[in-house]
């Protein structure tokens, strides 16, 4: 069986959130590296360079985080075109993650006079298929890139992202530190008959004042038959004694996110519905099957299999109604997916998470979810948030 352990400097959620959350102060990141891998990958993609949309995939590779803005990776160049917004901003980030790119900062007609320079001798031109939009393609096909062959090209930064460095491992680790310290905070206040919406703020205030950029998502405070829901949005009800609330959030550090979920069962000594009782431990012992599977060399399928195995054994396979789990990154979901017609496989330095779940339509549900760094030899956990 692999070896589940818990991140080394941590054995337990803390209520401060990990000292020194400054960028200096975490691992630094190997961005410089990355738009030369990249390149490898171009001629095996059909094309002699690439057009980054993709604003994730940008700040992958280059460290600029701007919201507008497109990257040109050719043989023996690499430039970010984005607008004046980002005139100081773009060069400034370059320069602090060592990325070889150079910046561009122009108004909509000199973005378009620069791209159509940039692709002058280039035959073929690949484009990320999953960012693009029809109407931008075709914008772009009969203006700037009239004279050059269009390639659409699959999960190319996305591939790469999949595993992290360790300072990729570094950021991911402290936002799920903060989220376990402001569930440890907020925890108690679920006694107090809140609304699901306030439990909600009272996380994301939490994440924030703790040090976190952001959430990661909506955080999703789900309580008795609400839960049933496995995306419920955080309502104005209110939530009473012996009911199971799942809470699924997470924090977001320098980009990189976290994701956790928790079951938690309101009003000690009142009973819950016995059925729900078992739905609680049914999660419970799928995720810890899960967990044990995961490892280096191993079907993402098998870590699926492993989860829905307890359940279906318990009777609930119709109610397990997602896949188990995904990878975690700059963005919430991103590669591997854990799911039942999965063909990724587990490599050491992915981080994903582990989330079985049962819902019960009308009376509620549970799920139980932690984000995993897989090692050789199984997977450290990040997020350490009591389960019971
Ligand atoms: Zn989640
Ligand atoms: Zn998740």
């Amino acid at each position: 069986m692999a070896e589940v352990t818990a991140r080394p400097s941590r054995s337990a959620p803390q209520a401060q959130a990990p000292a020194g959350l400054a960028r200096s102060a975490l691992a630094p990141m190997e961005v410089a590296g990355r738009i030369a891998r990249l390149r490898e990958l171009l001629e095996g993609a059909g094309c002699d360079a690439l057009l980054i949309s993709s604003h994730s995939n940008i700040r992958y590779l280059t460290g600029f985080t701007g919201s507008a803005g497109l990257l040109m990776v050719r043989a023996d160049d690499a430039v970010i075109v984005t607008d004046g917004r980002y005139g100081e901003q773009a060069p400034a980030e370059l320069a602090l993650s060592g990325a070889p790119a150079r910046t561009e900062a122009l108004g909509g007609a000199e973005q378009v006079e620069l791209l159509g320079e940039l692709v002058k001798g280039i035959g073929r031109l690949g484009l990320e298929g999953e960012h693009i939009s029809w109407a931008r393609l075709r914008r772009w096909s009969e203006g700037w890139a009239k004279d050059v062959e269009l390639v659409p090209t699959s999960d190319l930064v996305e591939g790469l992202r999949e595993r992290k460095d360790a300072g990729e491992i570094a950021r991911i680790a402290a936002a799920a530190a903060i989220a376990d310290a402001a569930l440890l905070s907020v925890r108690p206040m679920l006694e107090e008959g809140p609304t699901e919406a306030e439990v909600a703020l009272a996380l994301d205030t939490e994440m924030r004042r703790l040090g976190a950029a952001e959430p990661a998502f909506e955080t999703i405070v789900a309580a008795g038959p609400n839960a049933a829901e496995p995306h419920h949005h955080p309502s104005p009800r209110k939530i009473g004694n012996g009911e199971l609330v799942v809470v699924d959030f997470g924090a977001r550090v320098d980009g990189y996110c976290s994701d956790m979920t928790r079951t938690i069962r309101t009003g000690r000594g009142r009973d819950l519905v016995p059925e729900l009782a078992r739905v609680a431990s049914v999660v419970l012992a799928a995720q810890d099957a899960g967990l044990c599977a995961v490892r280096d060399g191993v079907a993402a399928a098998e870590i699926d299999r492993a989860c829905r195995e307890v359940v279906d054994a318990a009777g609930f396979s119709e109610l397990f109604v997602h896949g188990t789990g995904h990878g975690v990154g700059l963005d919430i979901h991103e590669a591997p997916a854990l799911g039942e017609r999965s063909d990724d496989i587990l490599r050491s330095g992915q981080v994903v998470t582990v989330e079985p779940g049962v819902y019960v339509p009308g009376l509620g549900g549970a799920r139980t979810e932690d984000t995993v760094l897989v090692t050789g030899a199984g997977c450290e956990i990040l997020t350490l948030s009591p389960k019971v």
